[in-house]
């Protein structure tokens, strides 16, 4: 299968916004068993756009855009693809209903603008927009003359929540159906943490090699804080081989595998803690509310947070956790003892089953030869007792905070699976 994804926005151009979409794409794909064999960013200008596709009609079995199709006038896909293959706009009513359900619902008036998302090409098929008013569309366009090959267009919209699920629930299916894999394709991703990349590999690598000569494919993609091991084969044993490869990784890393595909550590901590029925708390200094943020984008949360104080000044860890003005003064903020006192008291105060400290340098200053920027304590408190941990993570501040987050979870999860290891 030929596939081209057309990537449109002027901000793309302009450096404001990566392009994500791309990458993100590309990766769904694969993880299905199909390469995508082009990927252009656009202005989107009319003849950027409409040159775009009218190039790679003829060549690609399927296409996908994305962007362009809200309310604004800067968003004129839709237009300029009903006016390069000469299909007539008509009003949806499914999609008019949709949007002014959405607006009711929000109890937000409806523009008279996003009425010409309702606007649907001839011959498009509607793909409902859970997250959002402007649909995707999906066509099957003839080929053009002189070529022999028709071809699928699917137009997504921009903004990542709406376009993910979209593609996940309704486009993937419609892929699937109009171009089956000529061999079965099995695929497993590993998520990990707590281990660079190239310690993943040395650790798994050997031990995958005869499985790798028997067609195993091993990918390993690094992130912040954490590692994703990319298993995949194809062919008739597929299923089986990488069933054996993910044995293996497991054998060795077991522990430090914390998820499969696209879970993420905040919602693993949440269905344990769920499943235990306890409770967690956080202090958070210097990651300023990261960790409170990951865990409360979990549904569910409720059940199981109880809530995070982002204690940055020294007056507040005294006066709401009952850190004691000495151990500031001796040993500063940023020390295992403030770190140690700060779970102690919060989880005294709130009755959490665990309760989690944050307290560093984030920098770029306040580093010493002693405690250099990027330091940081995690303190863990729980029926067991309380623990501090010291890491350094001298990176800048918002990947300092999400790896610090990143650790503390991961203890936390670890802590939840082996009360016994606190002392
Ligand atoms: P809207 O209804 O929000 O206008 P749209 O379908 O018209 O949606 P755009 O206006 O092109 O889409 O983009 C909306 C937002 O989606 C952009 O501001 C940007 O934040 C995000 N976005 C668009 N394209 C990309 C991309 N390629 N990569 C990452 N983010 C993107
Ligand atoms: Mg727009």
């Amino acid at each position: 299968v030929h596939i081209q994804i057309i990537n449109t926005g002027r901000e793309l151009m302009l450096g404001w916004r990566l392009n994500t979409h791309a990458q993100w794409l590309c990766q769904q794909l694969f993880q299905h068993g199909y390469i995508v064999s082009r990927q252009i960013a656009v202005d989107d200008s009319g003849p950027s756009i409409q040159d775009a596709i009218r190039e790679a009609l003829g060549r690609a079995d399927l296409i996908i855009t994305t962007g362009g199709l809200g309310p604004t006038s800067d968003d004129r896909t839709r237009d300029l693809v009903a006016d390069l293959l000469g299909r007539a706009l008509r009003q949806d009513p499914a999609v008019l209903a949709h949007i002014t359900a959405y607006f009711a619902t929000r109890k937000r008036t409806c523009p008279a603008g996003v009425h010409v998302q309702a606007q649907v090409p001839e011959g498009a098929r509607v793909l409902l927009n859970a997250h959002g008013t402007a649909p995707g569309l999906a066509m099957e366009i003839p080929a053009p003359t002189g070529h022999t090959r028709p071809a699928c267009l699917v137009m997504l919209p921009g903004p990542p929540r709406e376009l993910q699920p979209m593609f996940r629930n309704q486009v993937l299916p419609l892929i699937q159906a109009q171009f089956p894999l000529s061999t079965p394709l099995a695929s497993q991703i590993l998520r990990s943490t707590g281990l660079g990349e190239s310690m993943v590999e040395e650790a798994i690598g050997p031990l995958l090699q005869s499985l790798a000569q028997e067609g195993l494919e091993v990918g390993y993609c690094a992130r912040p804080g954490e590692v994703d091991i990319q298993l995949l084969a194809r062919g008739a044993s597929a299923e089986k081989t990488v069933a054996a490869a993910e044995q293996i990784v497991r054998g060795r890393l077991g522990h430090l595998i914390f998820g499969t595909n696209d879970e993420l550590l905040e919602e693993v901590v949440v269905r344990l803690l769920t499943a235990r029925r306890q409770t967690l708390a956080l202090a958070e200094s210097c990651t300023g509310g990261c960790l409170a943020h990951r865990l409360t984008n979990v549904p569910g949360a409720s059940q199981v947070f109880l809530g995070g104080l982002v204690t940055y000044h020294n007056s507040l860890k005294e006066n709401f956790l009952g850190v004691r003005a000495e151990t500031l003064r001796h040993h500063g903020a940023a020390s295992e003892s403030a770190a140690l006192e700060m779970a102690a008291g919060l989880r005294s105060r709130t009755g959490a089953d665990y309760a989690i400290s944050v307290t560093g340098i984030a920098g770029p200053s306040g580093g010493s030869a002693e405690k250099p920027v990027g330091t940081v304590f995690v303190g863990l408190a729980t029926a067991q007792g309380v623990q501090a941990r010291q890491q350094l993570n001298p990176f800048d501040r918002e990947t300092f905070k999400h790896v610090t987050s990143q650790q503390a979870l991961e203890w936390l999860r670890q802590t939840i699976l082996q009360p016994a290891q606190m002392s």
